[in-house]
């Protein structure tokens, strides 16, 4: 009796995997035929049509005619090849940062129907707040796009800080009064629609393998450059969360003994040297700003300055781009990735990613000799954070739905 439990049970698993694995070839490849996904996966194409069917059935895809390409023999049966079917799922994602609040609607394709941007209050926010701000967020993104919020088979919040994805759980994020709440919990309460919460890096790196350049890479890092140094690991094709959900503080390692003072109370972090607020604490030193001059605009100016060739100011971007690449050089030696991406949605300042930075990574890997890894730029725009809550949401929406299709197959 244990024996057929455990058999069963080994084939759930089998055929989850085998769905999970043909559902990401079909959104990797854009459009592709079942023999080909039996040819790439290793399944068997009767188990690939089963499955496809499935998926089919549960309306994650659909099957479109490819199109005969000139030249072609218009004779035979057409080739059928599958597809996401996009308005099977249409998410809202948004990211809260200090000055305001990015959010759009996707559909499961990443197609974007809409998009927003509002002001945020001041931080840090009370729950109160929290509690009027992201329903008024989802009305207002899900209006841009022309579907009211009851539409949206879920909504993703990406956050700076600790969060423990899994649960929705806020360990610590800098935006909010209160701290370790479940902010999930909180907004399934007043909203219709499944809510998830991810860290804003991670939620990046979803995006990177839906729709970004990490499709079809199963080992690759995300590194995001703006608003302090955010990282994503993808490994085999899976967000990598460390045991409880904190992993990949990648701003927070370390990059000289006794360094300079972080945020986080340490010394000696990446981010004490390469964030904006670290640059500026720098400049503040020898600069003087026109009163009302935004840390946005200081910014600018000293970069500006350093181009003009001003010692200081060149000094500071050339300081943190040494450390910003000794950072590198520990993840690519740590591990061994296919690809680093380097996400941002502006990137104007390009001494973080200049080949100047990639010659120091690569004089420090221990790879010489070997396959080293692509480093790519990756320029989204201004919506990317919001996009990386929206795969999120998408990711966990495709999770459930194909859970729910092994569990019916299971009672019947
Ligand atoms: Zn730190």
């Amino acid at each position: 009796m244990r024996n057929s439990i455990k058999k069963t049970s080994q084939i759930t698993e089998q055929r989850s995997q085998g769905r999970n694995l043909v559902f990401s070839h079909i959104r990797n490849n854009f459009q592709v035929a079942r023999i080909d996904i039996a040819n790439a996966t290793g399944m068997s194409p009767a188990t690939v049509t089963s499955i496809t069917a499935e998926l089919i059935a549960a309306g994650l895809i659909e099957e479109v005619q490819r199109e005969v390409e000139p030249g072609q023999s218009k004779r035979g049966r057409p080739r059928v090849d599958l597809k996401l079917r996009g308005e099977s799922h249409i998410v809202a994602g948004m990211k809260l940062t200090g000055r305001s609040i990015s959010a759009v609607v996707l559909d499961l394709e990443g197609k974007q129907l809409g998009k927003a941007k509002v002001p945020m209050p001041r931080p840090p926010i009370d729950r109160t707040a929290l509690c009027k701000l992201i329903p008024q967020v989802v009305e207002t993104v899900s209006a841009s796009a022309g579907v009211k919020p009851e539409d949206l088979s879920a909504v993703g919040i990406g956050l700076p800080g600790t969060i423990q994805a899994t649960e929705g759980f806020v360990d610590w994020c800098p935006l909010f009064q209160e701290q370790e709440f479940n902010l999930k919990q909180l907004m399934e309460e007043i909203m219709p629609m499944p809510v998830f919460v991810e860290n804003d890096a991670n939620a990046v790196a979803i995006a990177e393998l839906w729709f970004g350049f990490g499709r079809d890479v199963p080992d690759f890092l995300v590194v995001t450059i703006e608003q302090g140094v955010g990282l994503g690991i993808v490994l085999d094709g899976e967000i990598f969360r460390g045991t409880q959900g904190f992993g990949a503080e990648f701003g927070h390692t370390k990059v000289q003994s006794e360094g300079a003072l972080c945020r986080c109370g340490q010394r000696g972090c990446l981010e004490a040297y390469v964030a904006d607020y670290a640059l500026l604490r720098e400049a503040n030193l020898f600069k003087h700003w026109e009163e009302g001059t935004s840390e946005e605009d200081r910014l600018v100016q000293l970069f500006a300055a350093a181009k003009e060739g001003d010692r200081m100011a060149k000094s500071i971007f050339d300081r943190a781009s040494r450390m910003f690449s000794m950072g590198l050089a520990n993840l690519v030696n740590l591990f061994d990735p296919a690809m680093v991406i380097l996400s941002g949605e502006q990137m104007q300042f390009d001494y973080l990613y200049a080949q100047q930075v990639f010659d120091m990574v690569r004089s420090s890997t221990i790879l010489k000799g070997h396959h080293e890894p692509e480093i790519r730029i990756h320029k989204w725009g201004d919506m990317m954070w919001a996009k990386g809550a929206a795969a999120f949401a998408l990711e966990e929406v495709v999770r459930i739905s194909l859970d729910q299709l092994g569990s019916a197959e299971t009672s019947a």
